[in-house]
């Protein structure tokens, strides 16, 4: 965390609803509550929001393009009237008032040296700075300056500048047209009082360097499914899918299911029950690409579970892509850069396998986004034993947390797909109104926008019901 410095504005500001993380869930959690009349605060840690689903290719079953179903809703949180957005922002305190079941917090607004009033997003500065670093955004397939706006389709568009990697040359302050450019800026502490919480921090990759035996980061043609889904991407990163090493079209890719996750060897028993969606997924759209590839998935189970899965499952089936059942146990690279797998086959006759592929993707399992649980200074924010945020009742209320007025939205408390991610934001928006309105109604107290007594807009479906 960054130390703050400036604290802007002296009094606290005054909203309905936090809502901690800008991707799919945070977003439908703040529209949901924005259209209810509810003053929503939405804090994100990183320079856009639209989390994970904005850099996907394409979902499944559906192949629908993923950041055409995010844009309407990174446009729509971005300018809504009632939804405050926060980027670059981190939630370093909360405090439960126990008085009238508030909350009173700190988030810092981190410095982007960046007069984002100024800054049109042209990308000038881009093209002149001199220093090339990995792309975050395409997990390090493409390079980004260190001034840089993080990807075509950002909201905000708008530059950040990363002072660590920065040279001080005066590159981008030159050619600046805007003149937005301030080396000056310091880290804005604020403060405010919100009534209810939402927590959508999302998940992170398992960091797949720690199954040694796959060799991540030391063979260039072993690359996760997130790299994958940008290779297919419709914003991808060439116009084609190509391996690492040589830039070649691969013609017999594998797939390895489970990695880094039913894994007793790596701490990670949870099945992350987008793996196997997700690679069907890649396999469909790797033979739009190549027509005439080998895609061979090493699975353990076929995870279909979900509404139109099973049908995706046969339909990837009878396009050619080859389901061998075992887990993949070793790699070795050959001198060509291709890749030698070791694997069960507990289908075929000797239980083992080995079979040479020119790319292999690791089908990379999900971890909780640590570290909400440290800003919550009296209360206790329950984890799972794997450090989701822990449920109060998985069964009868599934947005609960183990702090009363505090919700969680999306795979925060767990892997989930997006439609259940949306799904569960829905839930968390609709119990944090109740909770609101519960405590105003106790209290008589008007945390952030007033409300009438009923609720302000009637639910559409209420409505019609009612015409009838
Ligand atoms: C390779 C891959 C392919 C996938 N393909 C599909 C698919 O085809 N179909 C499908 O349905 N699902 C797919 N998924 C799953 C999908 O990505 C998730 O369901 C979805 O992204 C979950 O959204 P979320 O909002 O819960 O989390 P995220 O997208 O992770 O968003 C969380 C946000 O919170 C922010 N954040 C975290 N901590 C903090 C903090 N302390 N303060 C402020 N902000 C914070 C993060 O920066 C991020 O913007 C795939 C997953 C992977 C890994």
């Amino acid at each position: 965390m960054v130390e703050a410095v400036t604290v802007a504005p002296k009094t606290a500001e005054h909203y309905d609803v936090l809502v901690v993380g800008a991707g799919i869930a945070g977003m439908e959690a703040s529209l949901t509550l924005g259209d209810m009349g509810m003053k929503v605060l939405l804090v994100e840690k990183s320079p856009t929001i639209g989390g994970r689903l904005l850099l996907l290719s394409k979902v499944f079953p559906t192949l629908d393009c993923a950041s055409c179903i995010s844009g309407t809703k990174t446009s729509g949180t971005s300018h809504h009237p009632n939804v405050t957005m926060m980027t670059y922002s981190e939630v370093s305190e909360i405090r439960r008032n126990d008085k009238d079941g508030s909350f009173s917090l700190r988030y810092v607004e981190k410095p982007r040296y960046i007069d984002t009033a100024l800054c049109t997003g042209c990308g000038e500065c881009e093209k002149a700075c001199p220093i090339i670093l990995p792309k975050e955004t395409e997990y390090g397939l493409r390079g980004r300056k260190a001034i840089y706006i993080p990807f075509d389709t950002a909201v905000p568009k708008k530059a950040v500048l990363d002072l660590d990697n920065c040279i001080f040359c005066g590159a981008c302050e030159r050619v600046c047209p805007a003149d937005s450019i301030d080396f000056l800026q310091a880290p804005r502490e604020h403060e405010a009082e919100v009534g209810a919480v939402i927590l959508a921090t999302g998940f992170e990759p398992f960091p797949i360097e720690k199954k040694e035996s796959y060799h991540y980061g030391q063979f260039p043609n072993v690359v996760t499914s997130l790299q994958m889904d940008r290779l297919t991407g419709p914003t991808r990163p060439f116009n084609s899918i190509l391996r690492p090493s040589d830039g070649k079209e691969p013609s017999n890719i594998a797939y390895a299911l489970c990695a880094g996750s039913r894994d007793k060897t790596v701490g990670n028993l949870r099945c992350s029950q987008v793996c196997c969606m997700y690679s069907m997924k890649q396999a469909q759209l790797i033979l739009g690409t190549l027509p005439a590839a080998d895609v061979t998935l090493y699975y353990m189970d076929i995870r279909a579970y979900g509404k139109g899965f099973e049908e995706f499952y046969q339909q990837t089936k009878a396009m050619g892509v080859k389901f061998v059942r075992g887990r993949v146990a070793q790699v070795e690279e050959e001198k060509n850069g291709d890749l030698t797998v070791y694997h069960e086959d507990t289908e075929g006759p000797g239980g083992k396998g080995k079979s040479t592929h020119d790319l292999l993707v690791l089908s990379v399992g999900l971890l909780p986004m640590r570290g909400i649980e440290k800003v919550f200074k009296n209360a206790t924010l329950e984890l799972d034993e794997m450090g989701w945020v822990k449920l109060r009742d998985e069964t009868r209320s599934p947005s609960e947390t183990s702090i009363d007025g505090v919700f969680s939205a999306g795979t925060a408390s767990g892997p989930k797909d997006v439609p259940d991610s949306i799904a569960e934001a829905a839930s968390a928006a609709a119990q944090a109104v109740g909770y609101v309105l519960s405590w105003r109604e106790k209290t008589g107290a008007a945390v952030g926008i007033p409300l009438p007594k009923s609720m302000p807009v009637p639910m559409p479906q209420a409505v019609e019901v009612a015409a009838k």
